[in-house]
């Protein structure tokens, strides 16, 4: 069985993840994060003394630590939900992030999720149009304007979103990149309901052909 799936990715503060949470609701899907995984396992690293560059050991963390991310995200059932946005975080997942192990502990993990959801599910991150669910219902590419990006993840700056983008664009595992099938969507000035409707709209056409 595959899973009925929605794939949403592109940079940083693209509105990737309000949209994808929107979508969700107003379809009566589930909503999923990747993000916010590939955070909890650097935090993790960071609590249980793992070694990032150590590939084995981080792979297996990636495979092992009981991740929760809705409501809040967890470890091993204690809250991150903080710690998952300091700055050591955002400067620890692109490395994490660039680890094969890590990210196919991850891919899996995601799939199995996916495939437990009763009607479907809107997942969102770099690689699930391109690599986790290349098959998706819908796939779509969110971008807006670097400034805009910016404004929107006022805590984190403009330089480390710019480092970050510029690392999950050229690592050599999944790097972000726009699936030549998927709807491309410039969020820059529009509205959350504006771009969920288009969203929709697209799922309801493609369904329908
Ligand atoms: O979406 P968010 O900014 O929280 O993601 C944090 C980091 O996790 C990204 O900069 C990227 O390195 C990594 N990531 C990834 N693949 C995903 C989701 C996030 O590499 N599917």
């Amino acid at each position: 069985m595959s899973a009925n799936v929605v794939a949403i990715d592109g940079p940083a503060g693209s509105g990737k993840s309000t949209v994808a949470k929107a979508v969700a609701t107003e379809l009566g899907w589930s909503f999923l994060d990747t993000g916010a995984m590939y955070r909890a396992v650097t935090v993790a690293a960071y609590r249980y003394g793992v070694d990032l560059s150590d590939g084995d050991a981080m792979g297996l963390l990636a495979r092992t630590v009981e991740i929760e991310t809705l409501p809040r995200v967890a470890i091993n059932g204690d809250d991150i939900e903080e710690e998952i946005r300091s700055a050591a975080t955002n400067v620890g997942v692109s490395v994490v992030a660039a680890t094969r192990k890590v990210r196919e502990a991850l891919v899996d993990r995601q799939r199995e999720w996916a495939e437990r959801q009763p009607e479907g599910t809107v997942v969102e991150g770099r690689d699930i149009t391109t690599v986790v669910f290349p098959d998706a219902r819908l796939k779509v590419f969110l971008t807006a304007s670097l400034e805009e990006r910016a404004r929107r993840r006022n805590e984190e700056g403009e330089d480390s979103i710019a480092r970050r983008d510029a690392a999950d664009a050229s690592r050599v595992v999944s790097p972000l990149r726009q699936a030549e099938d998927a709807i491309v969507i410039d969020t820059t000035g529009r509205s959350v309901e504006d771009v969920v409707k288009e969203i929709v709209e697209c799922l309801k056409s493609h369904t329908s052909n």
